[in-house]
């Protein structure tokens, strides 16, 4: 009989010692928790275990158990480099060529997902990556503990937007419910994660929803480099904005420009059900969901909005035979 993927994984783990596991860059929270989660539980089981991020935890994921044990260099070697919620290899914004060895473990659950490693574990039916942990982590033989929970609860939470998403599905309802049940703290990993704002974050959404534009069901702002220093903003990130600009009536795409050093823009899109807004990143060399994807496109800002707004229109536009 051929043997299983997660046979696969579990012969990689039990011949490995040290694990070395990344996420993607500018990390949100199934990022983190995914990558929290499977460090502890991995850690509990007796292995040496580096949890690796290019920029770090971000402040505010840093309350979540097995933070403090994150690194942003990685470990010249190891055993077993595995990947959770990245959609393809440069997504941890490591160059290529510095990782430590190939990929052996993909967890993911982005339809964009490239099936980069030996072992690929993707389920793109899966709200968040934490979710396939769920089933991933006892079927290796690892335990769920109140610690691992908390970080599974926080990719459920964060990616589902407090479960807001058309990817909300009984079965996540019913995973929410067993890790409260170990003992996950979700109304504080809400309030956390989702809810509460620094006053910075709060002036720096001033300077994006000041530029707001909205034609033909499109509506965008953008971030510059500027912007941050004027407020003293520290991340290179939009602070969230883009969901608040989705929670805003009356469109079928949200767009957010978020100029990066480098000559780079971050571009975020949110989408209503039923727009794809996933294959548009795709094209510009990035990835994500259908309702909800990313690019980092190289180029100044105008040259880059109006590349990308042309997409974006093109495809949403009714084809002809729509027409007819
Ligand atoms: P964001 O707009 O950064 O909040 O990302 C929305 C979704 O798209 C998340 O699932 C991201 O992981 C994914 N995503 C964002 N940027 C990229 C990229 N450059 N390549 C692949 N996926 C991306
Ligand atoms: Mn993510
Ligand atoms: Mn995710």
């Amino acid at each position: 009989m051929a043997e299983t993927t997660i046979e696969k994984a579990k012969a990689a783990l039990s011949d490995a010692q040290r694990v070395i596991i990344l996420s993607h860059e500018r990390p949100d929270g199934d990022a983190v928790g995914s990558l929290l989660a499977l460090s502890l539980s991995l850690e509990r089981a007796g292995k040496n275990v580096a949890p690796v991020l290019l920029e770090g935890v971000p402040s505010r994921f840093r309350f979540l158990p097995g933070a403090d044990k994150v690194t942003s260099d990685i470990p010249s070697d190891g055993d077993l480099l595995i990947f959770v919620d990245t959609a393809d290899i440069q997504r941890t914004g490591f160059p290529v060529e510095t990782l430590p060895r190939q990929p052996d473990i993909n967890i993911d659950h982005h339809p964009t997902n490239t099936d980069f490693a030996m072992i690929n574990i993707v389920n793109h039916k899966a709200s968040a990556t934490t979710e396939i942990l769920y089933d991933v982590i006892p079927q290796l033989d690892l335990e769920i503990d109140i610690d691992v929970a908390t970080n599974l609860m926080t990719g459920l939470l964060t990616d589902t937007i407090g479960f807001r998403t058309d990817s909300v599905t009984p079965r996540t309802l019913g995973i929410a419910s067993e890790l409260v049940s170990l003992g996950a703290p979700m109304a504080e990993i809400y309030s956390r994660t989702l809810n509460q704002r620094s006053f910075v974050s709060a002036q720096y959404w001033g300077k994006g929803l000041n530029r707001l534009e909205r034609e033909n069901g499109i509506l965008w702002t953008s971030l510059t480099i500027e912007d941050r220093k004027v407020v003293g903003y520290s991340g290179s990130d939009d602070a969230d904005l883009v969901n608040l600009l989705a929670t805003i009536e009356g469109n079928q795409v949200v767009l957010i420009f978020i100029e990066q050093i480098g000559g780079k823009v971050k571009v975020s899109w949110r989408s209503r059900p039923g727009v794809d807004v996933a294959e548009i990143a795709f094209s510009f060399g990035g990835g994500g969901h259908e309702q909800a994807a990313g690019a980092t496109i190289e180029g100044n800002m105008q040259e880059i909005k109006e590349r990308v707004l042309t997409a974006t229109r093109r495809s949403i536009s009714p084809s002809p035979e729509e027409y007819a």
